[in-house]
C-alpha cells in the first residue's frame, strides 16, 4: 500500500518532511501533481514557471526509478478515486497558508479520512509555523520588528537530507503527460526568454544557495540595495517553488562567520515569514486594504493609457521602466525596483494597488501569495506596519542614489548600444505590434510629470484624512 505525495510547493526530495515521513514508514511513495482549478487560474508566468520546475522534478525522481503522475481535475475527487484505485495508504502533502487552499486541503482531508485514508499535512515551506509566533501578551504580531524579536532566538531544526531509498510501488496509475496541461500557453512569444532567465530545480537553488553564501553574502548588507549587483540571493523563485526550504538556507548561513551581512539577509528571510504570518491571521490582507480606513482613498481601478504604459516600462521614468521591462523579460524585479514601480503606480499614477498586484500575480516566476500582497499593501500605505504614504519614492532620486552610472536602467532599457545587450530589444521584438518598442519609445516622454503626480497624491491623501 502506498502514499500518495500530494506535489503542490514543494518541489524538491532533499529536507522534505512528507517524503521523510513515507520513507520512516517503510511505505511505497506515488508522487501526485494535480492541476486542479486552483491550478489553472495561476497567471501566465508562475504557471510556465511551475511547469518547468514540475518537468525538473521529474527527472529527479526518474533517476530514482520513480515516475511523476500527474493529473487534473479536482483535487478532492482526483485524490479520493486515486486512493481507491492504488489503495493507498494515505496521503501525505505540504501545508499552504492561504484561506482558499486551506478551505480545499481541509476538504480533502475530510473525504480522504471518511473512505478510511490517512490525510495528513506537514509543514516543511516555513521556518515557523504561523500559529506557533504569538504575543507575550497574546495573540498576532502586527509589526515586523518584534515579530524578528520574537522568532531570531527561536531554534531551527536542522534540515532533512533526502532519502536514498525511496520504495516504487507496484503498479503505476495512468497519468497525463505534463505537456498536457500547457502550461506555457499564455506566454506566447516569451516562454523562452524568460525561461532562460531561470533557475529551475532543487539542483541548481542548492548551488547557487551555496555559490551566495560563500562568495556574496559577506557584502549584502551594502550591497542588496544596488540594483546593477549581483548582489542578492536570486532564490526567490525556488523558494516561492518549494525547491529550496528556508531551513536549507538558514542552515547554510549557520555555517557563514556571524556578521551584520549574515543578520540583514536572515531578516529578509523573516520578511517571508512575517508576510505568512499575516496571511495566516489576516488572510484580508490578499484581497482589501488591510486598514479599512484606506477604503476612502480615490485609488482608479481603471486599466487607462498610463496604467498600460506602466505594465508595458513605457512611463518615461527610467527606473520604472527598467523594473517593469527587467519583470517582462525576465519574471523577476530587484527589490528596490520592485518597491519604487509599486510607488510609482500607486502614488504618481492613483492606480489601485490590486491594479499592480494582479500584473505582478501574472508576471512574476517568483510569484508568493503573501509575499506580493504584502509588498504591494507596504507600498501603497494601506497594509501593517507599512511606509508612511507621505513618503513617495521619487523615481529619478532613487535611480541617482541606487544606479548613479545607469548600469541596471541601462541593462533594461538598452537604450544608447549599438548591440544591446539586446534583452528587452529581443523582448519587445517578439511581441505583439500594439507593444513595439521602437528605438524612440526606448525613452519615451513621462506619462505622468513626477511633481505633478506627487502633489495630486499628497492632496488626495491630506483629503482622505481630512474626511475622517
Ligand atoms: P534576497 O534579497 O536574496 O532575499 C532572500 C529571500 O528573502 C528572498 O528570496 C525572499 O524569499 C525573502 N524576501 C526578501 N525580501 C522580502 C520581502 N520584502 N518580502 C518577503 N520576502 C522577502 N517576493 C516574492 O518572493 N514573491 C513575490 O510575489 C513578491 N512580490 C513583491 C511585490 C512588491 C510590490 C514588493 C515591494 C516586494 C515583493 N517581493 C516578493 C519581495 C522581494 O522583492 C523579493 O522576495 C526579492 O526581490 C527576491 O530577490 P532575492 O531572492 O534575490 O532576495
Amino acid at each position: 500500500q502506498p502514499i500518495i505525495w500530494w506535489i503542490r510547493r514543494d518541489l524538491r526530495l532533499s529536507d522534505n518532511p512528507v517524503l521523510h515521513q513515507i520513507t520512516r514508514e517503510g511505505r511505497a511513495v506515488l508522487p501526485v501533481y494535480i492541476c486542479d482549478p486552483a491550478e489553472d487560474a495561476l497567471g501566465a508566468a508562475p504557471q510556465f514557471r511551475l511547469g518547468l520546475g514540475l518537468a525538473k522534478l521529474a527527472q529527479s525522481l526518474k533517476a530514482q526509478g520513480l515516475r511523476l503522475i500527474v493529473k487534473r481535475g479536482d483535487a478532492r475527487s482526483v485524490l479520493s478515486d486515486l486512493a481507491k484505485e492504488t489503495q493507498a495508504h494515505g496521503v501525505y502533502w505540504s501545508r499552504l497558508y492561504d484561506p482558499a487552499s486551506i478551505e480545499r486541503d481541509t476538504e480533502v482531508k475530510t473525504t480522504l479520512r471518511s473512505q478510511g485514508v490517512t490525510a495528513r499535512s506537514f509543514g516543511g515551506r516555513l521556518l515557523f509555523e504561523p500559529w506557533t509566533v504569538q504575543k507575550k501578551s497574546g495573540g498576532f504580531f502586527q509589526v515586523y520588528t518584534p515579530f524578528w524579536r520574537a522568532v531570531s532566538p527561536l531554534p531551527v531544526p536542522p534540515p532533512l537530507s533526502a532519502p536514498s531509498d525511496l520504495r516504487q510501488p507496484m503498479r503505476w496509475p495512468n497519468s497525463l503527460r505534463l505537456e498536457d496541461l500547457d502550461y506555457d500557453r499564455r506566454m506566447h512569444h516569451a516562454a523562452d526568454v524568460v525561461a532562460s532567465h531561470c533557475r529551475v530545480g532543487e539542483e541548481l537553488a542548492l548551488a547557487r544557495a551555496e555559490t551566495f553564501v560563500q562568495e556574496t553574502l559577506a557584502q549584502y548588507d551594502v550591497l542588496r540595495d544596488v540594483p546593477g549587483q549581483d548582489a542578492t540571493s536570486g532564490l526567490s523563485e525556488n523558494l516561492a517553488w518549494g525547491e529550496i526550504s528556508p531551513r536549507q538556507i538558514w542552515a547554510m548561513c549557520d555555517k557563514a562567520p556571524p556578521s551584520r551581512a549574515v543578520e540583514t539577509f536572515r531578516k529578509e528571510l523573516v520578511w517571508r515569514e512575517f508576510s505568512y504570518h499575516l496571511m495566516y491571521h489576516t488572510p484580508h490582507i490578499l484581497t482589501r486594504n488591510w486598514r479599512e480606513g484606506w477604503d476612502a482613498f480615490p485609488w482608479t481601478h481603471e486599466i487607462g493609457p498610463e496604467v498600460l504604459a506602466w505594465q508595458r516600462g513605457q512611463t518615461g521614468i527610467d527606473l520604472v521602466d527598467a523594473g517593469m521591462r527587467e519583470l517582462l523579460v525576465t519574471g523577476k524585479m530587484h527589490n528596490r525596483v520592485r518597491m519604487v514601480s509599486a510607488s510609482y503606480l500607486c502614488k504618481h499614477l492613483m492606480a489601485h494597488w490590486k491594479t499592480g498586484m494582479d500584473w505582478f500575480e501574472n508576471c512574476l516566476v517568483d510569484w508568493d501569495p503573501a509575499a506580493n500582497a504584502m509588498g504591494w499593501q507596504w507600498v501603497a500605505g494601506c497594509g501593517p506596519d507599512a511606509a508612511p504614504f507621505f513618503r513617495i519614492f521619487n523615481p529619478d532620486g532613487q535611480r541617482q542614489k541606487f544606479d548613479p552610472a545607469g548600469t541596471y536602467c541601462n541593462r533594461w532599457i538598452a537604450e544608447g548600444q549599438l548591440t544591446p545587450a539586446s534583452l528587452s530589444i529581443d523582448f519587445f521584438k517578439a511581441c505583439p505590434k500594439s507593444w513595439t518598442l521602437s528605438a524612440n519609445a526606448l525613452r519615451p516622454d513621462p506619462v505622468v510629470n513626477l511633481t505633478e503626480g506627487r502633489n495630486r497624491a499628497l492632496a488626495a491623501y491630506q483629503a482622505m484624512k481630512q474626511r475622517g
